[in-house]
């Protein structure tokens, strides 16, 4: 029992020894290439997020152009009508003047029948008066004969008063027409000046519209360099992973290889051989197994990233096995699978599926065998994984 205790004290104290010593070894920069990538990224963004804002704009200034235009052409629409107005009111007024020349030659034309009338009246009344005043034999019928004359006057002076009165109608009329004409007019200078005040706007739109298509193909282009250089940023990072034995520690910690499944049926360390218990043999990772639950073709995933550098069949009893170099000396292995989901070379991201649980090679069960090797010596690693 103190045995046991002592046993349990001492593993609490190497995992805490292990715990302290091994995690500054997990703290590593991140590469050249990948800090380069990652900018090359964020700097995509950036101009991404400027494209659409200048794109946002233009549709925009676009939306205030078309109303713009709207409105000009509801302007053509009514400079139109007016001119047609306009085109009325001066036929109105030409009718109008040719209605007022007609009553002014009536009243001229009446104006020479009366004066002719009244010469002749004057011939006759002189003669007339001369034989009437001859011929009247009372005084009675010389108040009638000049009685007459005077009736003749005052018919006539009324026929050109009646003229004289039609001509100021029309001539009231006329007034009417051309203030009515003016006030077109008005109008008409005022639209133009609309007309003007929009031209002067949907120029201004029309610029702004350029200015932003240039910004535009500027960004355009910056974001076509800087992407060119991202692609190969991204081919470099990629091809120092390929390169990555020896390399730098990919950092952060280990993640559990198999998730959901916790139970390690066989530790890391000595342990009697599974298939001839009399050997004693040392157990270089942890076996990962179900402990009740199925745990056959679970997935398992890269611990972290890294580079595939191994995925075959190993005669070796590992049977189907996958390993994935992080840097930095660092390689995991995992063991006995039913299939795998790499190649050697690949490029794996930490928790990606590599492969599924087996028991293949020298196994006694479904179960995944799991290693952590440092500088090529397996380790135990138990300490290394999170959680
Ligand atoms: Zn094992």
């Amino acid at each position: 029992m103190q045995k046991r205790v002592m046993q349990a004290v001492c593993a609490c104290l190497a995992l805490l020894m292990a715990t302290t010593f091994c995690l500054p070894l997990f703290t590593s920069a991140a590469s050249e290439a990948t800090n380069k990538y990652n900018e090359l990224q964020q700097q995509l963004n950036a101009i991404n997020s400027e494209i659409s804002n200048t794109k946002n704009e233009k549709d925009k200034t676009k939306k205030q152009q078309q109303q713009l235009s709207s409105q000009v052409s509801i302007i053509k629409q009514q400079i139109t009508l007016l001119m047609q107005d306009i085109e009325d009111k001066q036929a109105e007024i030409v009718l109008k003047q040719e209605e007022l020349d007609t009553k002014k030659l009536e009243i001229r034309t009446s104006e020479d029948v009366f004066a002719e009338r009244l010469r002749a009246n004057y011939i006759q009344r002189n003669q007339g008066t001369l034989s009437t005043l001859l011929g009247v034999t009372s005084f009675s019928e010389l108040l009638t004969a000049a009685d007459a004359l005077q009736r003749v006057t005052v018919a006539e002076n009324d026929l050109l008063q009646e003229l004289a009165d039609q001509k100021a109608v029309i001539e009231a009329a006329q007034t009417v027409l051309d203030e009515e004409m003016t006030a077109l007019e008005a109008q008409e200078v005022e639209l133009d000046a609309k007309k003007q005040e929009l031209a002067v706007k949907l120029e201004t739109s029309n610029a702004n519209l350029s200015q932003l298509d240039a910004t535009l193909e500027a960004q355009q282009s910056e974001y076509d360099e800087i992407y060119k250089q991202y692609v190969e940023a991204k081919a470099a990072m990629e091809k120092e992973w390929q390169n990555s034995l020896g390399g730098d520690y990919v950092g952060g910690e280990f993640s559990w290889p198999v998730p959901n499944f916790f139970y390690i049926s066989s530790p890391y360390g000595y342990r009697p051989n599974p298939f001839n218990s009399a050997v004693q043999e040392f157990h270089t990772g942890i076996d990962i197994a179900g402990g009740g639950a199925n745990i056959k073709g679970a997935p398992i995933r890269a611990a972290n990233a890294g580079t595939v550098v191994r995925a075959s069949y190993s005669s070796y009893g590992y049977g189907n096995c996958v390993m994935v170099d992080h840097g930095g000396g660092y390689k995991t292995l995992y063991a006995h699978c039913q299939s795998l989901a790499v190649s050697v070379g690949d490029y794996v991201a930490k928790d990606q599926v590599i492969g599924y649980v087996g028991t293949s090679g020298n196994s006694t069960g479904y179960h995944c065998h799991f290693e952590i090797r440092i500088n090529g010596s397996h380790t135990n690693p138990v300490p290394y994984l999170k959680g």
